[in-house]
C-alpha cells in the first residue's frame, strides 16, 4: 500500500496549516507516520488520494451513522442548495428538526441549534449557571466536552492522545469554577458537594467515548441524577457523541435517565456543522430572546445543515439500525478477544451500541486512569496493520471506533480478517 500522494500533501500542508491538519487528532501524532489525505467516501468506505480504499470506522468521529453520501441525504442537501445557503432569518426546516429532536429526548421541550458540539456544551454550561445562579461545574477526568476554556482540564480525546493534562492559554480564572471527579465514582462527586455550596451541575458523557469507550457501571447515572436532584443541582448530559447513536433517544433512552440539559452534535447534522442544546421549558426560558442568558450565531440553523440533519434523522429512524449495531459490535468484540487470546496479547474490549474500543491492557477499564494503563505503542502497531488491511480507525487509543448502518457482511468479514492479521503483528 502506497501513501505517496498523502505524504506530498502533508508536506505541502505543513506550510500554511498547523501540523497540516485542522484538528489535532487527525495528525497521527500518537501512532506515528503522516496523516492520510482523503479524496472521497461512499457508503461504508473511504478512499485516500493514493486510491487506497478502507472500511471506515472513523465516520468523521461519529456523524456519518448512515455511511457516506446516503442517497436520501444527498438529495435533501442538493434540493436545499437551490434555495440559498444562509439567510440570517428563520426557516420552516429549523422547526421541523427541532420537533424531531424534542420528540426523541423527553427531557427537551425546547432546543437551540448551534454550529458544533463545543458550542452546544459551552451554551449548556452557561444555561446551567443562568438557571441555578451558581457558578461551579463538576466534570469527570477523561471526559471531553469540546475545546471551551473552562472544560479543558483532565480532558480526554486529543489531550489524552497527546498526553496533555490541559491546554496552554487557558487562564487560571477560566477553570477556577471547574471541579474534577472520577468517572463511575459517585463518592468523588459527593466529596465536592461537601466542600462547595455553589455547584450548578455535573456534566458528563453518559457513555464516555473520549478516553476510549468507558461504560457507566451499574446505576451510576441514575444514582448521580437522584443525588443531584437532592442538592438542587443539574445533570448536564453531553450526548454530542451518543445522541442518536446509542439509540434514537441517545444514551439517556438506553440507560433510562433524563438529563436536565442535553447537548447534541455530530449525528444531528449528518456531516454538516450542527450542535444543539435543550431542556424543559422552565430551563430553556432563560435563553435570549425569552430570558437573560445570551447566546447567538450568524450561521446557526443553517438551511443546508438543517436539511442534512432532517434527512439523516428521518432515515435513521426508519432504518432503526440499533439491533444491527449491537450484533456487529458483538462480532467485532469477539473477533478482537479471540485473536488477542490466539496471539497472547493482553486486551480488554469495551463496547456500547455502535461504539467500540479495544484497550491493550489486561485491566478492566472503568475510568480514565485505567484507560491510561493501555499500551499505546501496541495500539500504534495495531492501527497501521489495520490500515494496511483496509480498515480506517481513529489514530488514537483514546478514540472510539464507530459503526455505520452501511456496513455489509463482506465488510464485517474483512474487518475480522484485518483484526486477526493486526493482532498477530502486535504479538511480534
Ligand atoms: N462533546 C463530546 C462528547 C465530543 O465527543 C465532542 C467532540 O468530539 C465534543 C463535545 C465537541 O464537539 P465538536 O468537535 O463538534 O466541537
Amino acid at each position: 500500500m502506497e501513501f505517496k500522494k498523502s505524504h506530498k500533501l502533508y508536506n505541502k500542508g505543513l506550510v500554511n496549516l498547523v501540523g497540516a491538519v485542522n484538528s489535532p487528532v487527525r495528525a497521527f501524532a500518537s501512532v506515528g507516520g503522516n496523516p492520510l489525505f482523503i479524496e472521497k467516501a461512499k457508503g461504508s468506505k473511504i478512499k485516500d488520494v493514493d486510491g487506497n480504499s478502507f472500511i471506515d470506522l472513523v465516520l468523521s468521529y461519529g456523524p456519518m451513522i448512515l455511511g457516506h453520501r446516503h442517497p436520501k441525504v444527498q438529495k435533501a442537501i442538493t434540493k436545499a442548495l437551490k434555495n440559498g445557503y444562509s439567510f440570517g432569518a428563520s426557516t420552516a426546516n429549523e422547526i421541523k428538526l427541532a420537533k424531531i429532536v424534542c420528540d426523541a429526548f423527553p427531557g427537551m421541550d425546547k432546543v437551540r441549534f448551534v454550529n458544533s458540539g463545543t458550542e452546544a456544551v459551552l451554551s449548556g454550561i452557561r444555561l446551567a449557571r443562568a438557571y441555578t445562579g451558581k457558578d461551579k461545574i463538576i466534570k469527570f477526568a477523561g471526559c471531553y466536552h469540546g475545546h471551551q476554556d473552562s472544560l479543558l482540564v483532565a480532558a480526554g480525546s486529543g489531550l489524552a492522545t497527546l498526553s496533555l493534562p490541559g491546554s496552554k492559554g487557558v487562564p487560571e480564572g477560566a477553570v477556577k469554577n471547574t471541579l474534577i471527579a472520577n468517572y463511575n465514582d459517585l463518592d468523588s462527586v459527593k466529596a465536592h458537594f461537601e466542600k462547595h455550596d455553589d455547584i450548578a451541575g455535573v456534566i458528563l458523557e453518559p457513555v464516555a467515548g473520549n478516553m476510549g469507550v468507558v461504560i457507566p457501571q451499574d446505576d451510576f447515572l441514575k444514582e448521580l441524577k437522584a443525588f443531584l436532584e437532592s442538592k438542587g443541582a443539574l445533570l448536564i448530559v453531553d450526548e454530542v457523541m451518543t445522541g442518536f447513536r446509542s439509540k434514537f433517544g441517545g444514551a439517556q433512552e438506553l440507560l433510562g435517565v433524563e438529563a436536565d440539559i442535553t447537548c447534541l452534535g455530530k449525528v444531528i447534522g449528518g456531516g454538516f456543522p450542527v450542535g444543539a442544546y435543550g431542556a424543559r421549558n422552565e430551563i430553556m426560558e432563560n435563553v435570549a430572546p425569552l430570558g437573560g442568558m445570551y447566546q447567538a450565531g450568524t450561521l446557526s440553523g443553517n438551511p443546508i445543515a438543517m436539511a442534512a440533519g432532517i434527512s439523516t434523522l428521518t432515515e435513521l429512524k426508519k432504518q432503526n439500525p440499533y439491533e444491527f449495531f449491537d450484533k456487529v459490535a458483538a462480532i467485532i468484540e469477539r473477533s478482537l478477544l479471540t485473536s488477542a487470546q490466539k496471539y497472547g496479547v493482553e486486551l480488554t474490549v469495551n463496547r456500547f451500541g455502535s461504539m467500540i474500543n479495544p484497550f491493550f491492557t489486561s485491566k478492566h477499564v472503568t475510568n480514565f486512569e485505567e484507560a491510561q494503563s493501555s499500551d499505546t505503542k501496541k495500539f500504534a502497531v495495531f492501527f497501521w496493520e489495520m490500515i494496511k488491511n483496509g480498515v480506517f480507525l481513529p489514530p488514537s487509543q483514546f478514540e472510539a471506533w464507530f459503526l455505520s448502518s452501511a456496513l455489509s457482511s463482506k465488510d464485517i468479514e474483512k474487518i475480522k480478517k484485518a483484526i486477526d492479521n493486526s493482532m498477530e503483528a502486535v504479538s511480534k
